[in-house]
């Protein structure tokens, strides 16, 4: 997409043409088209990026919001769920891992997407819809001044100008501009993890004659696809995803907490990834022909952090400009909806004439208490357990059925009101909040016992848990009560004092 030229004033100025800056500006424009919005793309156009599979909250978003799905159809891969692989010692082959995830099709859309194209799609609507797109044009600072015109320098090539806008979105995701620049920004001491990851080629078929020929039993007993699913190879202390792409190539990388793994240390990142994921029989097999695309490595420490001010008069961070927890189960996009819809009421709001300083106190209020919640009911600890089945078992039932009956209900029940409520901030969701804490710190204490006994994987081969999948229906409440009995008698069992 070529860059027009640049007015020198505007409404809103939007730092970051990616999904979440793209969408947000869409969103302003579809409601108040007479607004100028100036988006600044420091790219000339958008490269793969992670953040491919949506869960059912940002599928709902792309579709049912924004309108995507024809898109989505024809250039990405519906998704087939959450599907997880364990093994011990003992465990030779694919068949040999104890494994967690549908029996059948989901039941929710959900997706499996290439970010350059849906990036470039949402930027270019987004365009149609009137905002002027800058590409290759760099925010270097904000001069923030509340209450009044916020004042951009923007770098284009060798050129150096100044932008003023009443209002700037920071959708400048990892870069976190607003943050940085302000002082804001805060690693999670509490959750020190890294990831490697690239997109590869070769990555052998879930669910073709290869595999199904040297395991039939293996490839009986599942009815759907295994290969649209994200599938994860399970670990102590780490895990990884496999997300396949339209085309063919496939989105694969490890997130670990380093306080329990010791990453290889010798090699390229692509080769450290390559051994690392074929210690685990499923990754082996899987990735036995396959190669990362050289270009298309990556590794980042630190992943997650948040800022401590998210808006103010003039200003408001969304998506990962905000705040990033943890890739498992996919919530990046949740967050970044969230964000979005949030930052949109917030700034038509003001534009309209309301004054804004309630909204913006709501706005910080909450998405500073959703990410700690979310964090605690969720992340704190998680990586202790994530290599035993027996205690994943529980979490996935636990952790999706709360998601699906809590949050993701919500949009299909309520419309866009269920977008607007961050997760753990209403009243009734403080419960959940509290439930989820306590199980997820008791598996974490549980787990901790165990590797200190040398035991912990002993179902980790030979077991399947294969569900129908969850619904919006009170019988998706079944699975929750059962992990929740299941919970209770391990407690029982390894003595609750552990
Ligand atoms: C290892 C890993 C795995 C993940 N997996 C998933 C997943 O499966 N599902 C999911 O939902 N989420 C996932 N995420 C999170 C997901 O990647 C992000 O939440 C999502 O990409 C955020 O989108 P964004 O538009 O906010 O930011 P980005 O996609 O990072 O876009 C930021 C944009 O801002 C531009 N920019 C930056 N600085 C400037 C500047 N100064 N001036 C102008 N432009 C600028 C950049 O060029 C870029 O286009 C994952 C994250 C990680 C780290």
């Amino acid at each position: 997409m070529a860059s027009e030229p640049c007015p020198s004033s505007c409404d809103v100025a939007v730092i970051g043409g990616s999904l979440a800056g793209a969408a947000t500006a869409w969103l302003l424009l579809r409601d108040r088209p007479e607004l100028r919005v100036v988006i600044l793309e420091r790219t000339v156009s958008h490269g793969r990026k992670v953040g491919e599979a949506t869960v059912e909250v940002s599928a709902y978003f792309l579709t049912r919001v924004l309108g995507l799905n024809d898109h989505l159809q024809h250039h990405h891969l519906m998704k087939q769920g959450l599907r997880f692989w364990f093994a011990d010692d003992q465990a030779r082959t694919l068949a040999d891992c104890s494994e967690i995830g549908g029996k059948f099709l989901s039941r929710v859309p959900s997706f499996q997407i290439d970010r350059a194209i849906l990036d470039e799609e949402i930027l270019a609507r987004a365009a149609a819809a009137g905002a002027t797109v800058q590409r290759g044009a760099v925010a270097q600072k904000v001069e923030l001044r509340p209450g009044g015109r916020q004042t951009i320098t923007v770098r284009e090539g060798d050129e150096v100008r100044v932008l003023d806008a009443r209002w700037v979105v920071d959708a400048s995701g990892f870069a976190s501009l607003l943050a940085r620049q302000e002082g804001w920004h805060r690693a999670n001491e509490d959750h020190p993890t890294c990831s490697a990851w690239a997109r590869w080629r070769g990555v052998k078929d879930w669910d073709g004659l290869e595999l199904a020929r040297r395991h039939p039993a293996w490839a009986a007993a599942h009815q759907g696809l295994r290969g649209t699913a994200t599938n994860h190879l399970m670990g102590r202390g780490w895990w990884a995803w496999m997300i396949p792409l339209r085309g063919g190539d496939t989105s694969v990388g490890v997130v670990f907490d380093e306080r329990i793994v010791s990453w290889p240390a010798e090699g390229s990142i692509a080769s450290r990834l390559k051994t690392f994921l074929c210690a685990h029989p499923a990754g082996r097999e899987l990735l036995e022909d396959a190669e990362p695309i050289e270009a298309d490595v990556h590794w980042r420490k630190h992943l997650a952090y948040r800022s401590t001010q998210v808006a103010g008069d003039g200003f408001v961070l969304v998506s990962d400009a905000a705040g990033f927890l943890d890739p498992f189960y996919s919530p990046g996009m949740d967050w970044l909806t969230f964000t979005v819809m949030r930052a949109k009421e917030l700034i038509l709001n003001a534009v309209d004439g309301d004054p804004p300083a309630a909204m913006i106190a709501r706005y910080n209020d909450d998405f500073t208490a959703s990410y700690d919640r979310w964090f605690d009911a969720i992340y704190r600890d998680k990586y202790e357990y994530l290599g035993d089945f027996e205690l994943v078992r529980i979490a996935f039932l636990l952790d999706l059925g709360c998601y699906y009956l809590g949050v993701a209900s919500q949009p299909y029940r309520r419309g866009e009101a269920g977008l607007m409520e961050p997760p753990f901030t209403t009243r009734p969701s403080i419960p959940v909040y509290r439930l989820m804490r306590w199980y997820n710190r008791r598996l974490a204490v549980l787990a901790r016992a165990r590797h200190a006994r040398g035991g912990g994987r002993s179902m980790n081969r030979g077991q399947r848990l294969l569900i129908p999948g969850f619904t919006f229906a009170p019988s998706s409440a079944r699975p929750l009560l059962g992990a929740l009995a299941r919970w209770f008698l391990l407690e029982l069992r390894e003595r609750w004092g552990t």
